[in-house]
């Protein structure tokens, strides 16, 4: 008698141990969300337990860097992610690396239905700024800027100042070994800095960058291949 007990509660608890190990993964609930008490910028936000989350795959232009300032388009970067996240629940999505360098979390960022990510780059507020090994999206993200550079969405329809490599738009924080080439809002070739084809608009991008999207080199300024 004693033992049949001893039995049926083992039972118990294994079922019980069981239902805690499928719940969670069964369906979005509250603890897979996040209150979002602070917009720092276009891709960055702050949660309810203080930790820091860096969107993935994408940049937008700076809003409080200590010399480059606020850049074109930065600001609207970061008021729009402000009507989207602030004040409400996001759920995150983690790719191969969780933490970048200065210890923020990595993201990619949905509201309800809405991939912010995603939403950023479609409609002109961000560029693509892939860093391995966080690539899930990367495709999706390219196809999404290409559209939105097509349509001259956002940022994109910004016009950067007539001559030379301006310090108008955020240099991404690529490796420096990266080699920094130019390109225009509307064309399909890089260039180096200085390209009489820059004088309209310039955009700096790594070499890498450039040639992952597709653009080609220059032939009139012969650009870093
Ligand atoms: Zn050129």
């Amino acid at each position: 008698m004693y033992f049949r007990r001893v039995i049926k509660r083992f039972w118990l608890v294994g079922l019980a141990v069981a239902l805690a190990i499928t719940l969670p993964a069964s369906k979005t609930n509250a603890q897979d969300t996040f209150f979002v008490t602070k917009v720092i910028d276009g891709d960055t936000i702050q949660l309810e337990n203080g930790e820091k989350v860096r969107y993935i795959g994408i940049n937008t232009p700076e809003t409080h860097h200590p010399t480059k300032g606020i850049e074109p388009y930065g600001k609207e970067a970061e008021e729009v992610n402000k009507k989207l996240v602030e004040g409400k629940r996001v759920r995150l999505e983690f790719d191969v690396q969780k933490r970048d360098k200065y210890g923020r979390l990595l993201a990619y960022v949905y509201l309800e239905n809405i991939f912010v990510n995603a939403y950023l780059m479609e409609n002109g507020y961000a560029q693509v700024m892939t860093i391995p090994p966080n690539v899930k999206y990367q495709d999706q993200f390219l196809k999404l800027e290409r559209e939105a550079r097509e349509k001259e969405r956002g940022l994109w329809l910004y016009s950067a100042p007539a001559e030379g490599p301006p310090a108008t738009y955020s240099q991404p924080s690529y490796s420096s070994s990266d080699t920094t080439v130019y390109i225009t809002r509307t064309g399909a070739k890089y260039h180096s800095a200085g390209c009489r084809y820059l004088k309209k608009s310039c955009i700096p991008i790594s070499l890498n960058e450039a040639k992952q999207r597709g653009y080609t080199p220059c032939s009139v300024c012969g650009p870093p291949q």
